[in-house]
C-alpha cells in the first residue's frame, strides 16, 4: 500500500494564519507525527511526502508526484479558516469512476479523527479542490480546526493535541487499508542513512574510505533486489528518524549525498 501524505501548503505560501499560528507549520507538524506513527507501529505500506520542510511545492507539483509513484492513497492535510469550529474533509465534487470507494475509505478516516480528536463533526463533505481532482488514486482533504477560531487555536498550539489529529489519520487510514500492527515480539525500527549503494564491492569499500577519511564511521550491507545484489554503505542507524536526517545534513555538509531507509529486525 503506498499512502502519498501531503502536509498543505508551505513556503511562501503560509496558507491561513491566526491566533499567532501558521497552517504551513501545523501541516507539516501533524503530517511528519503521521508518518511516524504508520512507521513505528504498522508494517505493509511505504509512504512519500509532498514535502518534509517548509519549502514551497506548487499544486501541480503535488498531485504529479502522487501520480508518477502510482500512490494508492492521498491524503491532504489543512487547516480552516474564515470563522467556525470542528472538522471536516473532502473529496472530489465530480463525478468518476472510484467515487463510491473514495467516499467509503474518506468515511473509515474521517469517523476515526472525530473519534480520536473530539472535534465538532462538521460533516463528509465534496469539493472542486485541486489535491482531490488532479490525483488519480483515492484521495481525502482534511481540515482539522479553525486557526482563527481561539478555541480550535488553542487544541491547536497544544503538541498533545496535534499527535491525536495524527493518530486520527493513522488509524483510520490503517482501518481503511488493513494495514497490519507490527507485532510487538521484539521487532524494533531503525532508521539507516544509506551514503552509497554500489554493485561492486569494490566502490562500496572506496565510499567506506573516504567516509572514514571525513571522520564519519560506516560499515557495508548486501541487499538484494531483483536478482540484483547491492552493497549499501551503511552511515549510521538510528531508532529516531529525526537523528537520521541529522546525519544526512552532516554527510550533505561534507560532499556525500545520503538517504534514509527504514529497517524492522
Ligand atoms: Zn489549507
Amino acid at each position: 500500500m503506498k499512502l502519498f501524505i501531503d502536509p498543505g501548503h508551505g513556503g511562501t505560501d503560509p496558507g491561513a494564519q491566526g491566533n499567532g499560528l501558521q497552517e504551513k507549520n501545523l501541516t507539516l507538524n501533524i503530517a511528519l507525527k503521521l508518518r511516524n506513527i504508520l512507521e513505528q507501529e504498522y508494517t505493509g505500506h511505504s509512504i512519500m511526502m509532498s514535502r518534509t520542510t517548509d519549502k514551497t511545492v506548487s499544486l501541480t507539483e503535488r498531485t504529479n508526484m502522487a501520480n508518477n509513484w502510482g500512490a494508492n492513497y492521498l491524503v491532504s492535510i489543512h487547516i480552516n479558516a474564515g470563522g467556525g469550529t470542528g472538522f471536516e474533509s473532502y473529496t472530489y465534487n465530480g463525478s468518476y469512476a472510484g467515487k463510491a470507494e473514495t467516499n467509503r475509505l474518506r468515511g473509515i478516516v474521517h469517523d476515526e479523527i472525530i473519534r480520536q480528536t473530539g472535534f465538532y463533526n462538521r460533516g463528509k463533505k465534496e469539493a472542486n479542490f485541486h489535491m482531490v481532482r488532479e490525483s488519480r488514486m483515492p484521495a481525502v482533504l482534511t481540515e482539522n480546526g479553525f486557526i482563527d477560531t481561539v478555541a480550535d487555536a488553542n487544541l491547536l498550539k497544544q503538541d498533545a493535541f496535534l499527535n491525536k489529529i495524527a493518530r486520527g489519520h493513522a488509524v483510520g487510514i490503517a482501518k481503511a487499508f488493513n494495514l497490519k500492527k507490527k507485532s510487538d515480539s521484539g521487532t524494533t525500527t531503525y532508521y539507516r542513512v544509506v551514503a552509497g549503494s554500489f554493485v561492486s564491492r569494490t566502490y562500496a569499500e572506496q565510499r567506506v574510505n573516504e567516509l572514514t577519511q571525513k571522520g564519519f564511521s560506516s560499515f557495508i550491507d548486501i541487499y538484494k533486489q531483483a536478482g540484483t545484489t547491492y552493497y549499501r554503505v551503511i552511515c549510521g542507524s538510528f531508532m529516531e528518524r529525526q537523528y537520521a536526517e541529522e546525519r544526512v545534513t552532516q554527510l550533505k555538509k561534507a560532499g556525500f549525498e545520503s538517504f534514509i531507509v527504514v529497517v524492522t529486525l
